[in-house]
């Protein structure tokens, strides 16, 4: 577009130029035609009023007594031969003189003696000092002393629609005292001097003509060359400045945009969210490509499909050896290069240019973000994005981190260290949760209360250690039980939570007796050396029956799991079943079940 107006510009500047060429050959030869004859016709008449002065001096020269001669209109004879030598030694032909009334009183050539002058010539411009010329053209014959030769052949002015002689009849005033006396009239014939003269000027206004042509045409060329070179220079800027003012917008927005997607990852609650938001930037951010977001899964042996947008191709699983990316650790760019391999997740593959950008994580790998250049999109135009996904990528990373760092802190805070288990704020939370719906829904939730009987004679015979040991199998015990919905958690100490919600009747009772059993049934071996047999006491309470309240159903659970230690341990009690039995009793259980583990 632009160039097309530059060569607009250039054939109207050399449109200029071949009129002003053709303007100054008009001019010149116009000016070759018609300026040389007036040009001419001034310098013969500005030259013969010179020359004039000349003549009457050498007149009045050769006449005694010129103001008695024009006063008498006579002359002696001695002046009249000086006077007829005048014509034969200048370029004189003829002499006349008039009297102060206009009378020729005396010529040269007697035929032309006693014409008078028009009284205008005398009164307006000779008779008031001025020297009045009269041109006309005149026949060969009337010239005196003229040659045969040129009466013959018609010699004269071969100017277009002139034939014959110029003349020239110059009056010249003569003043005597001061007083007008008469005058005296020459005859000249300025042909051949108006013929040179008119050569000459034609061939003047030729050369500058042609010389002020050349000038124009060199001066015009210049110019034009000037200010194509401004213009270009002007339109160089021009792009410049354009292209630099529109990468500075550019950046602008990208700026922007990745401020506005950090802002809304950071906030992002989960991964899940998270990739939606990046789902959303994404198109809008990079609409020239399709992309998609694997993620490693736990196990870390494969990369799961999280989030694809504008048709990306999303594989529900990927092996991390298969794309370049991931191996070498670094963002990998497909079509650049003369030789290319393409990553196992790209496959099938069309040729389309793709980046593969890893996405790290303090450090670690976490993910992979890969992004192909859609169809009918301008390679330069895909690969003039990689900034700006490179700086896309990074903020995900760091969204991701965050996310996970949070999830652990959320896991940490909710989990017990030692056996993996939920900890009695979650166990809370979840209990009141399950409630509330309970309390809408009228399900029944269970609450299970475990407490490790004798354990404190465990860990001063087998050491804290062993305890904990034993501690984390009775967790693992207590995971193994839970299924959907139902949550274990470790309350402190050796005591441990069930939460149960849906179970019905019967099928508690087989739960908890599967539980007695399992926990019995631990079998453990520390350091060389096999660990007694362990038994816990159970406690069952039940919501709507023992209320909704969490602390209220935890007590009756307590109570329940106090009852069975009462009952002799290793068995369960559920609330409102069962009176306590006596103290006695219970304290003659706790000997023998010390005599028995002594005994082990
Ligand atoms: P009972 O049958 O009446 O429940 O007797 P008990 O000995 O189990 O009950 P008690 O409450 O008197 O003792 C609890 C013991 O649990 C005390 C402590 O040694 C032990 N214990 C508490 N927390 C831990 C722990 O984190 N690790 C270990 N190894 N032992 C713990
Ligand atoms: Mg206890
Ligand atoms: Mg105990």
């Amino acid at each position: 577009m632009r160039t097309d107006f530059l060569k607009i510009r250039s054939w109207a500047w050399a449109g200029l130029i071949l009129s002003m060429i053709g303007l100054a050959l008009v001019s010149a030869f116009w000016a070759s035609r018609a300026l040389p004859q007036p040009v001419v016709l001034w310098m013969l008449d500005t030259d013969t009023r010179t020359q004039a002065e000349v003549w009457r001096q050498r007149v009045l020269l050769q006449i005694q007594n010129e103001a008695a001669s024009f006063a008498s209109q006579s002359l002696t004879e001695a002046d009249q031969v000086f006077l007829n030598l005048i014509p034969k030694t200048s370029d004189i032909y003829r002499i006349r003189l008039f009297s102060n009334t206009g009378q020729s009183f005396w010529s040269t050539n007697q035929e032309k003696e006693g014409d008078k002058l028009s009284p205008q010539v005398f009164q307006e411009t000779v008779s008031g000092g001025d020297i009045h010329i009269i041109s006309s053209i005149k026949p060969a014959s009337e010239i005196d002393g003229l040659s045969i030769h040129s009466l013959d052949t018609g010699e004269g002015i071969n100017d277009a629609n002139i034939a014959g002689h110029l003349v020239y009849e110059v009056f010249t005033p003569v003043f005597s005292n001061g007083e007008f006396v008469g005058a005296i009239e020459f005859f000249t014939d300025v042909t051949d001097v108006y013929s040179v003269l008119l050569d000459r000027v034609r061939q003047g206004v030729t050369i500058a003509s042609v010389v002020l042509t050349v000038f124009m045409t060199i001066a015009a060329t210049v110019m034009l060359r000037t200010s194509m070179r401004q213009m270009r220079h002007i339109n160089k800027r021009n792009r410049e400045e354009r292209e630099l003012l529109e990468s500075q917008m550019q950046l602008t927005r990208e700026v922007k945009l990745l401020g506005e997607l950090n802002e809304w990852l950071q906030s992002s609650r989960s991964l899940s969210e998270l990739f939606q938001m990046v789902i959303r930037f994404m198109t809008h951010m990079l609409p020239e490509c399709s992309g998609s977001i694997y993620v490693y899964s736990n196990s870390r042996d494969v990369l799961d499909g999280v989030a694809s947008w504008n048709d990306g191709n999303c594989k529900k699983h990927i092996h991390p050896e298969g794309c370049w990316g991931l191996r070498r650790g670094r963002t990998y760019t497909f079509g650049t290069s003369e030789v290319d391999f393409v990553c196992e997740h790209a496959e099938p593959h069309d040729d389309q240019p793709y980046f593969c950008f890893p996405i790290l994580a303090h450090g670690e790998t976490v993910g992979l973000m890969h992004l192909k250049k859609l169809m009918g999109v301008d390679k330069e135009q895909f690969f003039s994005v990689k900034k700006l996904a490179q700086m896309s990528a990074e903020q995900i990373s760091m969204a991701v981190a965050n996310v996970r760092m949070r999830d652990q802190l959320q896991e940490q805070s909710i989990r017990d260290p030692l056996t993996g288990l939920y900890n009695r704020r979650h166990m809370l939370d979840r209990l009141r949760r399950l409630l509330d719906l309970g309390g809408e829904s009228g399900r029944q939730v269970h609450l299970v209360y475990l407490d490790i009987d004798h354990f404190k004679r465990f860990n001063d015979t087998h050491g804290h250690d062993a305890g904990d040991y034993v501690l984390r199998a009775v967790g693992e015990v207590l995971e193994n039980a839970c299924s959907g919905e139902d949550v274990a958690c470790r309350m402190g100490g050796e005591e441990f939570m069930l939460i149960w919600p849906n179970a019905a009747d019967e099928e508690l009772r087989k739960r908890t007796s599967s539980l007695l059993q399992a926990i019995s049934d631990i079998s453990l071996k520390y350091s060389d050396q096999h660990l007694p047999k362990i038994t816990a006491s159970l406690g069952v309470a039940s919501s709507p029956e023992q209320g909704y309240i969490p602390q209220t159903l935890m007590r009756a659970a307590d109570d329940a799991m106090y009852l069975a230690k009462a009952n002799g341990r290793n068995r369960v009690e559920y609330a409102g079943e069962q009176m306590p039995t006596n103290p006695a009793e219970s304290l003659e259980n706790e000997d023998i079940c010390a005599t028995d583990m002594a005994a082990e």
